[in-house]
């Protein structure tokens, strides 16, 4: 089997290019070629000798997800549909920003978590997704947003807030982060990147405790346990209290510079009335957490059943937030003409289609 080099860190590229009896220096100049000039093929590389190329070729590959179609929202959003190489589906999204621009990228294909607002659930898990495969998400939106291999104009943002559930794929996801931020790569460090979870509680302890880590977010979706119970089944293993528990851990391990946020998506009817509002201020206080709360309207989709809330419903619960001391801030959907918003990935097919450019 051909060796996806993307999901290599530098070191184990240098044992790669050994294997090959090729000298150590080869893999900076791979990794420099992969990762900092973003070219997708060896033959591109062109600063490695033509006999080498056409080893490496033999042996390995750059990219290994196909893009199956490019979609162009009316607000400058793109969403990108890949297919892996044992043809499953993955989506990054592109998100233009006046002062950062931002990349979701995906975690898993599908996802087994059945959060009943969310679109993705409806595709159940398909697999992890690798290292490589993460990081080739964000290589491509480089190059589809400014030009293969072009420097970023301020720099990006990553966001682990696309399909599946990071947490569950955890290895490879903090893989992808390390190798994001190697010299010589892409130059994204972990405080570029943030992570958001469903409340996988072991996971949100062990990243307490480890170095050189992502910002994190925890969705939430309800106040209380019998209504979280019904949203995110997952609550079931880890209820609110223990999933507050170990947010208090997590917020006492935070350094200067790093963000810990709680994402509650807004449902009309279901979660959005002043008494969730004052559950949920309560609990966050009770447990002596400072973390802001991203307010979230429910972003639609056949056939999930719900609506997103009124601006003014929206409103009212952020007020009652405020004024119990937690802050609070609503988020602007993006890319919903092309289902490319907060939990409608789903490979669906939509018709503002750009080109696909490959
Ligand atoms: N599985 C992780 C990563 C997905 S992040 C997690 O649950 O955190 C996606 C974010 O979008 C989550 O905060 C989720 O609660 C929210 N979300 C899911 N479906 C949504 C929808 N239809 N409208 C708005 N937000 C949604």
């Amino acid at each position: 089997m051909q060796k996806h080099l993307t999901g290599l860190s530098q070191a184990e590229l240098s044992q790669f290019v050994g294997s090959l009896s090729e000298p150590s220096y080869r893999a900076r100049q791979l990794f420099q070629g992969i990762h900092e000039r973003r070219l997708p093929t060896f033959d591109e590389m062109t600063d490695l000798p033509k006999e080498l190329r056409a080893k490496l070729t033999e042996h390995a590959v750059v990219s290994t997800l196909r893009l199956e179609s490019r979609y162009l929202s009316t607000d400058g959003t793109r969403r990108y549909l890949f297919k892996t190489n044992d043809n499953l589906p993955v989506e990054t999204v592109f998100i233009p920003e006046e002062r950062r621009d931002t990349i979701c990228f995906s975690s898993q294909s599908g996802c087994p978590l059945q959060c009943t607002f969310c679109l993705t659930a409806q595709l159940g898990l398909l697999r992890n997704l690798t290292a490589g495969e993460i990081v080739e998400q964000i290589i491509f939106a480089l190059n589809d947003a400014y030009g293969v291999g072009v420097k970023t104009p301020r720099g990006t943002n990553l966001v682990g807030m696309g399909a599946g559930e990071p947490f569950l794929n955890f290895d490879e996801l903090m893989k992808a982060i390390r190798i994001l931020k190697e010299p010589g790569g892409l130059h994204i460090v972990p405080n570029r990147v943030t992570v958001s979870t469903a409340g996988i509680v072991p996971r949100i302890r062990e990243l307490a405790t480890t170095a050189d880590r992502p910002h994190l977010a925890i969705s939430l979706a309800a106040p209380n346990d019998e209504l979280r119970n019904e949203l995110m089944p997952i609550n079931k293993k880890w209820p609110i209290d223990e999933l507050m528990s170990a947010c208090r851990e997590f917020e006492k391990s935070l350094k200067r510079n790093e963000r810990f946020t709680f994402e509650y998506v807004m449902l009309d009817g279901v979660n959005d009335s002043d008494e969730h509002a004052r559950q949920l201020a309560n609990l966050i206080n009770r447990h002596q957490l400072h973390a802001k709360v991203n307010l979230i309207p429910h972003n639609p989709a056949e056939p999930l059943p719900y609506q997103p809330s009124s601006v003014e419903r929206v409103e009212s619960f952020r007020q009652i937030l405020e004024a119990k001391g937690v802050h609070a801030f609503v988020r602007r959907p993006r890319g919903r003409d092309i289902l490319a918003a907060c939990g409608q990935l789903a490979a669906r097919s939509t018709p503002l289609v750009a080109e696909a450019r490959t």
